[in-house]
């Protein structure tokens, strides 16, 4: 038995948008399983949780990773916030996901989400002038070169951290806008893909942090012509995957539709500065799906139009979305009556 590091990670009860939260607790290791993890607490009081006297709140261990940063035996742990007395508190919204989860299993729901974010030193977008503004956007996309991409040290440094912690990241990409990036998490379930970006959110966090950089998932970052920052989700059904499955993508264009504006309350803060029509969006107020089209609510990629069966592209959601509440409603909209 040896004496590890356990970082417990947990969301806190920010708004409009939660936060990551963290703290270390020495304990016996190696641990083998999660219910080899001791339950926690914290003071909710200084994480917008709880008021008054009785701030005392619950970390419940959910998922643990190798900690890429520690090494060795240590391990980060991502948890659910209970109240002192067990039950689920308020800010908990993986909870709920666990229910919609279950309830419809049996449609074997997969989710790939592409999380966009934005490097920033100080005030400024890592790499851009101190005074004025780069050239305009074009070059910068999947570019190469020191006028082109900022900060790739650091996506390097976050990929190698994530395939260390065994979290499912399936690509990066340089974004439209200078200092912005992506990476891509998934295809999983909705309870492993929503876990895994939030660890993958924190590895994120915490290597800039060596970089003297701060990442932001602020829907748009820059004012003005430069693109904002999203976290689209593609979503796929057993029946979706299967041959005939374009059909079961086009009667879920159906239920998505008149269900529009919940979808929008849960899809991110500012999400309103981001969705404008422009840039690759559609407007926040209508619904449209279109075939190969980067410019509607809902895209269905070329792909799964010529193969007949695959999967769609939730454009919407901004790149400052819970995935437990994103997932959640999709999977409600999508596979309930
Ligand atoms: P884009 O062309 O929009 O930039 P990306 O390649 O960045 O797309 O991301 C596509 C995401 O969709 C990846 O995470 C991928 O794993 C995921 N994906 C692929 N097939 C499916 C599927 N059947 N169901 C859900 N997600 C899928
Ligand atoms: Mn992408
Ligand atoms: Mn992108
Ligand atoms: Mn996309």
């Amino acid at each position: 038995m040896a004496r590890i590091q356990a970082e417990y990670i947990w969301i806190d009860g920010q708004k409009p948008t939660a936060k990551l939260r963290s703290k270390t607790k020495i304990i016996n290791g190696p641990v083998k399983s999660v219910s080899d993890i001791p339950d926690w607490g914290y003071d909710g009081s200084s994480t917008f949780q709880a008021t008054g006297h009785h701030s005392d709140l619950q970390l419940r261990p959910v998922r643990f990773v190798p900690d890429p940063i520690r090494g060795d035996d240590n391990i980060l742990v991502l948890n659910e916030v209970l109240n002192a007395d067990g039950s689920v508190h308020p800010s908990n919204t993986r909870a709920r996901l666990r229910q919609v989860a279950e309830k419809y299993k049996a449609f074997e729901p997969w989710f790939g989400i592409e999380q966009e974010y934005t490097l920033f030193e100080g005030a400024r977008p890592l790499g851009w002038p101190e005074n004025g503004f780069p050239a305009p956007q074009g070059g910068y996309y999947c570019g190469v070169g020191a006028d082109e991409v900022f900060g790739r040290d650091i996506i390097e440094a976050h990929t190698s951290a994530c395939l260390t912690a065994g979290i499912h990241i399936e690509g990066t990409n340089a974004e439209v806008m200078p200092a912005q990036w992506e990476f891509q998490v998934g295809a999983l379930g909705p309870l492993e893909v929503s876990d895994e970006l939030w660890l993958a959110r924190w590895l994120l966090y915490r290597i800039s942090e060596e970089f003297g950089v701060s990442a932001t998932l602020y829907p748009k970052p820059v004012k003005g012509d430069w693109n904002g920052a999203g976290a689209h989700t593609n979503f796929s059904t057993k029946a979706m995957r299967e041959d005939g499955g374009l059909k079961v993508i086009l009667a879920a264009m159906k239920k998505l539709e008149p269900k529009h504006e919940q979808h929008i309350a849960v899809y991110g803060a500012h999400n309103q500065e981001r969705l404008t029509g422009e840039h690759e969006t559609s407007p926040i107020h209508s619904f449209r799906y279109g075939e190969y089209d980067r410019g509607a609510s809902v895209r269905i990629p070329m792909a799964s139009i010529n193969a007949g069966k695959g999967y769609f592209e939730d454009r919407r959601p901004a790149a400052n979305m819970d995935p437990y509440e994103v997932c959640a409603i999709l999977v409600e909209t999508v596979c309930g009556d």
